[in-house]
C-alpha cells in the first residue's frame, strides 16, 4: 500500500467487530481518501451491516489474510486503514485522538491515559 495524500483522522476502535477482525482489544486506524491510496496485490472482502445500518466492508489480503482497509457505505470517500501496515515508519506521525466504541472496550486492553472515549461513534459528524 502506498499513501500519497493526507491522513484525515486517527483513532482506536473497540467495537466488537474490530476486536474479532484484529484478534485483540481494538483496532488502531486512520482515515484516508481512496484517491490518495494505491494498493497492489489481490484483495478479498467481507461485508456486514454495522450498527449505523450501513454496510461495512473489510478488505484483506487474499493470500495471507492481513487486514488492508475497511470502508462504510455511508462514507465511500473514506478508507479506514490499519496503521500497523506502515510498521515503524508510522511512529513519526501516528497519534490517535480518541477511542470509539468504548462501551465494548475491555479493561485488560490498555490505552493511553486521557485519550477521549466515545461510547459509540464520534459524537460530532463523520470521522473525516
Ligand atoms: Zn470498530
Amino acid at each position: 500500500m502506498h499513501l500519497a495524500g493526507k491522513v484525515h483522522a486517527m483513532f482506536l476502535c473497540s467495537c466488537e467487530d474490530c476486536q474479532r477482525a484484529t484478534g485483540t482489544g481494538h483496532s488502531a486506524v486512520f482515515m484516508a481518501s481512496p484517491a490518495d491510496v494505491t494498493i497492489t496485490g489481490e484483495l478479498r472482502h467481507f461485508a456486514r451491516v454495522a450498527e449505523s445500518g450501513f454496510s461495512f466492508t473489510r478488505y484483506f489480503c487474499g493470500i495471507c489474510g492481513t487486514p488492508i482497509y475497511g470502508q462504510s457505505a455511508r462514507a465511500p470517500d473514506a478508507m479506514m486503514i490499519p496503521v500497523g501496515l506502515f510498521g515503524a515508519a508510522a511512529a513519526d506521525w501516528y497519534a490517535p485522538s480518541q477511542l470509539i466504541f468504548a462501551r465494548s472496550h475491555r479493561e485488560w486492553d490498555l490505552v493511553a491515559d486521557g485519550l477521549p472515549h466515545h461510547q459509540t461513534y464520534r459524537e460530532k459528524g463523520a470521522l473525516m
